[in-house]
């Protein structure tokens, strides 16, 4: 037996890509949380008992990549089972979408602010993320994306964190003239109602991002899917890997696109009155909500981390951003139910 140590000497954040990734920090403990865009009304039912049941069959692998949840996607979009990839969320999605289609040193391009995660994935493949100004009245700005002329151009559709749903138009410019992978980003698609999920296949180079976590309700299994032409899901599946779907996972998102859609369409409907409903008290406490087509509100607040820390001292945590590109700081509030909302209203009120 020898007495040296066989372990190399290994240096925290030695690798400078992974030192200037921080920690994601969302501050979403103890509290009420409005600050995910999760479905505060609870888990879709059927998909709650199969989740359940499924708990006897965990000494198992699950299937190699999420193939029943496949199959549901597939049946409810009118594609092919081929036709999707599934993932441990879709954030496992757009990663392994980055690493396959945005190699060391290319460009990723996308409007900011948007998903918090997208130049983050960028960066752990080796690419380049490349933020891009939305216009001034809140679009996508369609030609410098274009002229970016990126490997990956990513959209958000509505975009994550000001809600606002980019323009058909401007969406068809970047389909017709990006170069590359095109990425629309749809995990609030529920609520915006406008999916561009039936053109994936046709298109050949866009890939449309699903999720269970918001309006479905199961962000706690962390489930996602996409659709695009099977050539780009077999691409993604090799970045991918098998098993990172888990057998509860997959069982449960399965039955939830194929029995709970009514459940989810009645919760999407409670949200879209609801916050039709915070908007219109907000403006009347002065602030002016961004519009939205997803399930939380962007308002523009000045000082918005210290209100933030504020409404956490009464157990309500909202997401707060400090500088927004073009948008200065925001509060993003998930909408929930009215309950929740008038407590929150009445402490934003007080705060005048
Ligand atoms: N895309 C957007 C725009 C999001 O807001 C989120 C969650 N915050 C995701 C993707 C990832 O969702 P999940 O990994 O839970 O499916």
């Amino acid at each position: 037996m020898t007495t040296t140590d066989p372990t190399p000497a290994i240096s925290p954040l030695a690798v400078p890509m992974v030192a200037q990734l921080a920690r994601y920090n969302p501050g979403t403990a103890g509290g009420v949380n409005l600050a995910d865009n999760t479905n505060l009304w609870g888990t879709p039912p059927t998909a709650a008992r199969v989740i359940a049941e499924g708990v006897a069959g965990v000494a198992s692998y699950p299937s190699l990549y999420g193939e029943p949840l496949k199959a549901a996607a597939a049946a409810w979009l009118g594609v092919a089972p081929d036709e999707i990839v599934t993932g441990c969320g879709s954030d496992n999605i757009l990663d392994a979408a980055m690493r396959a289609f945005a190699p060391g040193g290319a460009t990723v391009a996308f409007c900011a602010p948007t998903f918090v995660m997208v130049p983050k994935f960028t960066t752990l493949a080796g690419a380049v993320p490349r933020p891009i100004p939305f216009r001034e009245n809140g679009d996508i700005d369609a030609d410098a994306l274009v002229a970016a002329q990126a490997a990956i151009t990513y959209v958000c559709a509505p975009n994550n964190p000001t809600g606002v749903q980019p323009s058909d138009d401007a969406v068809a410019q970047v389909l017709r003239e990006a170069p590359g992978l095109v990425i629309i980003d749809e995990a609030y698609a529920e609520f915006s109602g406008r999916t561009w999920a039936a053109d994936a296949v046709a298109h050949g180079r866009l890939l449309v991002a699903r999720t269970l976590s918001k309006a479905f309700g199961m962000a706690g299994v962390r489930a996602g899917y996409a659709v695009a032409r099977r050539d780009v899901i077999a691409a993604i599946e090799r970045t991918r890997g098998p098993y990172t779907l888990n057998a509860l996972a997959e069982q449960g998102a399965a039955a939830a696109l194929t029995h709970d859609l009514p459940w989810m369409q009645a919760r999407v409907a409670d949200a879209l009155e609801i916050r039709g409903r915070v908007a219109t008290a907000l403006e009347g406490l002065g602030m002016r909500p961004l519009p939205s087509a997803a399930n939380f509100l962007c308002v523009p607040v000045a000082g918005a981390p210290a209100i933030a820390e504020a409404l956490r001292g009464q157990g309500l945590l909202v997401r707060a951003f400090a500088g927004l590109p073009g948008i200065g700081d925001a509060l993003r509030i998930t909408i929930g139910p009215w309950d929740v909302m008038t407590r929150l209203l009445s402490a934003l009120e007080e705060m005048r």
